[in-house]
């Protein structure tokens, strides 16, 4: 029956004058992500984009709701009946009729119209259209519950349905659903950035948060073999996988930190252990981010997490970075954070026992608030230059597809 899908953007609306320019972002990404799930034709009209199926469907695959559910850029979207601009008013009460039709089954139902009139030369205004297809619809739906114990209702404050006619210069658009987008801006709109990904909970969804607000991500896993082994890794690549879903091709970067962490725990004091290895990270992510054209660096961090997340660690960590450190989830709940993960799909996958590179050797009790100054000092006795260098030319570097 639908033969349209109407999309509406968020705050790319805003945009003024760089609007075709996020709009066609938008469009390339609906087209790269659909592929395969859908065949149509992209338009798009004021404030709207269409997507004029090649072949009318009853409802929309749980697979396209999903995926234009997450796909960054979107408010929200609706499946639609199209009708011609000079259609007469008792052809959208038909097809009004039949939408509520489809959502008959035991229980009485409320309905409502609301009418929005674009196109000025559609002979009725927009109330007066809300009225007339509202009465006949009312009458044909409640004629047609006659020998049930059903009735339709007219309720103008929460209804049940509510049909919506949207009355512009190319077609009138009949439809009842509105599926909720993530909002956000759509990808490539802004620079790329690397993201830090763990084989934890919150780093990939950091990458998502990213990936809404139009950044492109690269990844960067630091490993510890032997001490974690295959399954972190295909951890890894998983949540990769997940992630180019909305990411398209990933880049991801691995890179082992073995020597590294056998290095502090030899020459460092333990207590300073977990905030050192983390500025190593970061050095080696800002070196890396510099040449493949990352312009930030992103991490999972969530204020107050655990001890290497409190404001004097992540200062006397993000000291070293000489690019920016994104943190989306900082004031995020872990509740929160699952809650996200569950929904873009990494969740199953982050909970997969493993071992984690910072876990082994990790100090008994690491120190919450150390400052710069005595984690320079303690740092010192180690080749940092070179243990950089060192890691940066073994990184190996993999494409991964979304699946
Ligand atoms: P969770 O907290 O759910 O166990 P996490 O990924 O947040 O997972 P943390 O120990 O809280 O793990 O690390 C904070 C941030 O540091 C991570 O979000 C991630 O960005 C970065 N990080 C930690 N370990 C690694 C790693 N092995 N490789 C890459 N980045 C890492
Ligand atoms: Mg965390």
């Amino acid at each position: 029956m639908y033969d349209l899908i109407i999309i509406r953007y968020g705050e790319m609306g805003l945009k003024g004058k760089n609007f075709s320019k996020f709009s066609q972002a938008l469009k390339d990404d609906i087209r790269r992500r659909l592929a395969g799930l859908l065949e149509f034709k992209i338009t798009s009209t004021y404030g709207r984009i269409f997507l004029d199926l090649n072949q009318p469907i009853a409802e929309l695959p749980p697979e396209v709701v999903r995926t234009l559910q997450l796909l960054p850029g979107i408010a929200s979207f609706s499946p639609a009946v199209t009708l011609k601009p000079s259609a007469e008013i008792d052809k959208l009460a038909d097809i009004g009729s039949k939408l509520i039709e489809s959502e008959l089954n035991e229980g009485s139902l409320s309905f409502k119209v609301e009418t929005n009139r674009a196109n000025k030369d559609y002979p009725f205004s927009s109330p007066e259209v809300s009225k007339k297809t509202g009465g006949m619809i009312y009458q044909k739906i409640n004629n047609l519950l006659e020998d049930k114990k059903q009735k339709l209702t007219v309720d103008v404050h929460s209804p049940d349905i509510q049909v919506e006619y949207d009355i512009r210069d190319s077609g009138i658009y009949v439809f009842y659903k509105r599926f909720s987008g993530s909002g956000g801006l759509p990808l490539g709109s802004a620079e790329s950035a690397l993201l830090l990904l763990s084989a934890g909970i919150d780093s990939p969804v950091a990458g998502w948060q990213m990936m809404r607000r139009g950044a492109q991500i690269k990844a960067l896993h630091f490993h510890t073999p032997p001490y974690t082994g295959e399954k972190a890794l295909e951890k890894v690549r998983d949540l990769s996988q997940k992630l180019a879903r909305y990411n398209g091709s990933t880049e991801l970067y691995i890179c082992e930190i073995t020597d590294i962490q056998r290095q502090i725990r030899e020459h460092c004091h333990k207590d300073y252990s977990i905030t050192i290895l983390r500025r190593m990270m970061l050095r080696i992510a800002t070196e890396l981010a510099k040449k493949i054209n990352a312009q930030a660096l992103v991490t999972g961090d969530s204020l107050g997490q655990v001890a290497s997340q409190t404001i004097t660690n992540l200062r006397t960590i993000s000291s070293v970075a000489r690019l920016p450190i994104l943190r989306p989830l900082l004031t995020w709940d872990k509740h929160d954070i699952i809650g996200m993960a569950k929904k873009i799909g990494t969740y199953e996958i982050s909970i997969r026992p493993h071992q984690d590179c910072c876990s082994i050797f990790v100090p008994e009790n690491p120190i919450t608030k150390p400052r710069p100054r005595p984690t320079e000092k303690t740092e010192k006795a180690l080749p940092i230059e070179e243990l950089v260098q060192t890691a940066l030319d073994e990184i190996e570097k993999e494409i991964i597809t979304a699946k």
